[in-house]
């Protein structure tokens, strides 16, 4: 950080959670859908807008001298530079903090970018993360051979609800436990609370990806999870139309137990140079320290910025996800269930159904159903996949989930193309098999292009 930092820096503004925007928003008095529409979000700020406006502004007044330096030392809290805060930006931000139950949230503009900074913003400067290998693709890709290359390394796990292999792999240098709730594509679910208990008696985070069942279905704050991210390009968006992501801070770990010394150092970015005033994010921020760092280091540096045009398509997203979600959910077990009596078809990987060997799991965590992606294998080989995918007429062939149109894919050569072997058939991730994303389409007509595109296969 320069010596001469400017207002445009944004500096102190930057890192408030008393955002104006919303300060007089309906929060966690009202039940979910009231705050998937409200949350956020108070229009009499915004000259009586009935839905969030859209501000493509870079930069905002000063006002005055006086102003700006009340503004850049954070006496007072308001916007400067879109790079790291934006009215419409902040609207979502605090939305989304509402659904998950945080103390704060900061929307990114993808979900790798989240996925990368909550991991790196925990293990950075020679942390370790402890995995299982059944994730998204990138992610895995990111911590087996991108991660190392600054330091950060990643003890995998064959199974993250056998907590004796977990705690195994805790060591000195471990900062967090990293997991889908419901793993893409398996559709495998993490035991969160007895993991969130192991890594709280290290002293180590619990950090899930909960991109697949969407806050809707399930909240891990509720079970003990520290931070939370999401691609919100996924269901929260819900139209297949705006890339972007988002970390949620439950604001309940103590980040100054001797693990994470980047919380607890002095930085000047935060600190008060001309009057001699230091400051770590751990004495500034309290329990908001990683939330607070994730938007003034990552973002502002790295500045993998959410655009205001997406956050306001996925504010639009939202008001409809409890409805989308709950009849894509009804689809996408329905179709679980015909698919496991169709020819040629091996396996069905969806935790949804009623037998599955996770059902107790479900019953506790996820109520309401288990998402809607679901994957089978076929019999025969890649060529009988590829049949499929060439064969389906109404789903779209294309590498996405959380969409209101159907959706198919091969994982193996497309979504997790770049995860080792070893790792990619552990995960159950074969040539054989394909991944569904479910939408909002007439069962009937899924089901009959599912059956033709299979039995056209063979
Ligand atoms: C899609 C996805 C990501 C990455 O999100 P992008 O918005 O495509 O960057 C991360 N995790 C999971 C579980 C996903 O499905």
């Amino acid at each position: 950080m320069s010596q001469n930092r400017t207002p445009e820096d944004g500096c102190r503004e930057d890192v408030r959670e008393d955002a104006q925007a919303g300060a007089d928003a309906p929060g966690s008095e009202f039940g979910f859908a009231t705050r998937s529409i409200h949350s956020g979000y108070d229009p009499s700020a915004n000259h009586d807008s009935a839905s969030a406006p859209i501000y493509p502004s870079v930069a905002y007044a000063l006002r005055s001298a006086k102003h700006a330096d009340a503004l850049a030392s954070g006496e007072v809290s308001g916007f400067s530079y879109s790079r790291v805060a934006n009215p419409t930006v902040d609207a979502l931000e605090q939305r989304i903090a509402q659904l998950e139950g945080g103390i704060g949230a900061v929307t990114v503009g993808s979900g790798m970018a989240a996925v990368s900074f909550a991991l790196l913003c925990a293990a950075e400067g020679g942390g370790r993360i402890i995995s299982p290998t059944d994730l998204y693709g990138a992610s895995v890709d990111a911590m087996d051979s991108f991660f190392p290359q600054f330091g950060v390394h990643t003890d995998f796990v064959d199974d993250i609800n056998d907590l004796a292999e977990v705690e195994s792999k805790i060591g000195p240098d471990t900062r967090a436990i990293f997991a889908e709730t419901v793993a893409n594509p398996s559709t495998e679910i993490t035991d969160l609370k007895p993991l969130a208990d192991l890594a709280h008696r290290h002293g180590i985070a619990l950090i899930v990806d909960n991109t697949v069942p969407t806050p809707y279905l399930l909240r891990p704050i509720e079970f003990g999870a520290d931070i939370v991210v999401h691609s919100t390009t996924k269901g929260i968006s819900g139209h297949g139309n705006a890339l972007g992501g988002v970390i949620v801070d439950a604001g309940n770990f103590d980040w100054t137990n001797g693990r994470f010394p980047h919380l607890t150092r002095k930085e000047l970015v935060i600190s008060d140079e001309r009057n001699g005033v230091w400051h770590s994010f751990a004495e500034a921020f309290g329990n908001a320290a990683f939330i607070r760092r994730i938007r003034t280091k990552y973002v502002r540096t790295f500045g993998a910025v959410l655009s205001p045009f997406n956050a306001y398509l996925q504010m639009v997203g939202l008001e409809t996800l409890p409805q989308r979600v709950r009849q894509e959910v009804a689809t996408a077990k329905l179709i679980a269930q015909h698919l496991r009596g169709v020819d040629h078809i091996v396996r069905v990987n969806y935790s949804g159904l009623d037998d599955d060997p996770q059902h107790e799991l479900v019953a506790q965590y996820l109520p309401q159903g288990v998402g809607t992606v679901l994957s089978f294998e076929v019999e025969g080989d890649e060529s009988h996949v590829n049949r499929i995918v060439d064969g389906v007429k109404l789903f779209s062939y294309v590498p996405n989930i959380g969409d209101s149109r159907s959706l198919i894919v091969n994982p193996a050569r497309i979504t997790h193309r770049e995860v080792p072997e070893r790792y990619r058939l552990a995960a159950g991730v074969n040539d054989n098999l394909l991944r569904l994303s479910i939408g909002l389409e007439n069962p009937a007509d899924l089901i009959a292009d599912l059956d033709q595109a299979i039995a056209g296969a063979y």
